[in-house]
């Protein structure tokens, strides 16, 4: 098993489109294209040739690429067989606790339902690698607009289980702000004061915050910590269901 190739396109304002090539085989998936033109732009430079598409979700900024992709290369659309009538020119339908070979790396696909309802992730266990579209950000978690906080925070539960070195691929560059947030709930967590130092040198650099490793999220993330007593304290819940604070944070978040 070799490792994967990643390559990481920043797209519209803050989506980030990742080129994955699987060396062995020469197979190179595109997850989560928002746009054509610059990821065909892209592969063409590395002399790769998309043969996938994974999709986490149906949003246009997930998906908005897919047609033109494979009207271009014949590549074929893998997604969530939990949302079969939203994505556009979905061959393969792949559900929770299905695996999907892409060469010789095999994803398992997890639904990871809350921030739309048939939202699923990819992760690739042998390579320790997350694709978490737009469930998990790096700090943050994506908003729900079609589940509800409970189906949310076990989403979330479920991908902070994940091998602690597991490198998390979200799908924006959200981190800065996420921080920003995180730090007036948790200003004594040491784990997020040490992201939040190594974030700002990153941006102030130009580079990306992302990926960002499970171990960091577990203890810096807010949204994994809705059962940390500290959080439940800092907002006056103490003792609560971890479901009704994970909510409560989601609801400040949305007004932050
Ligand atoms: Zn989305
Ligand atoms: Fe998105």
């Amino acid at each position: 098993m070799a490792a994967l190739e990643i390559e990481q396109i920043q797209v519209l304002k803050d989506n980030f489109v990742y080129l994955v090539r699987e060396p062995a085989s020469g197979v190179v998936a595109v997850v989560d294209p928002s746009v054509a033109a610059p990821v065909l732009e892209r592969a063409q430079g590395l002399g790769w040739r998309i043969t996938h598409i994974l999709n986490t979700h149906h949003h246009p900024d997930h998906t908005g690429g897919n047609m033109e992709i494979k009207a271009a290369t014949g590549c074929v659309i893998v997604g969530p067989g939990h949302d079969p009538d939203r994505i556009p020119g979905m061959d393969i339908q792949v559900k929770n606790g299905d695996t999907y070979d892409l060469g010789s790396a095999r994803a398992e696909v997890l639904f990871v339902p809350g921030h739309t309802r048939g939202h699923i992730a990819f992760w690739f266990p042998a390579e320790t690698t997350l694709f978490s579209g737009d469930t998990l950000f790096s700090i943050g978690c994506g908003r729900l607009f079609e589940g509800t906080p409970q189906q949310m925070w076990a989403s979330l539960s479920r991908l902070r289980a994940l091998p602690p070195e597991t490198r998390v691929y979200c799908g924006h560059e959200y981190t800065e702000a996420n921080i920003r947030f995180a730090v007036t709930l948790d200003p004594d967590n040491k784990v997020l004061r040490k992201r939040e130092t190594e974030v700002r040198a990153l941006r102030a650099a130009g580079k990306f915050s992302v990926p960002s490793l499970m171990s960091d999220e577990r203890a810096a993330n807010p949204f994994l910590r809705a059962d940390a007593p500290e959080i439940a304290a800092a907002l006056g819940m103490a003792g609560r269901d971890p479901a009704e604070v994970f909510a409560e944070i989601r609801r400040r978040k949305d007004v932050f």
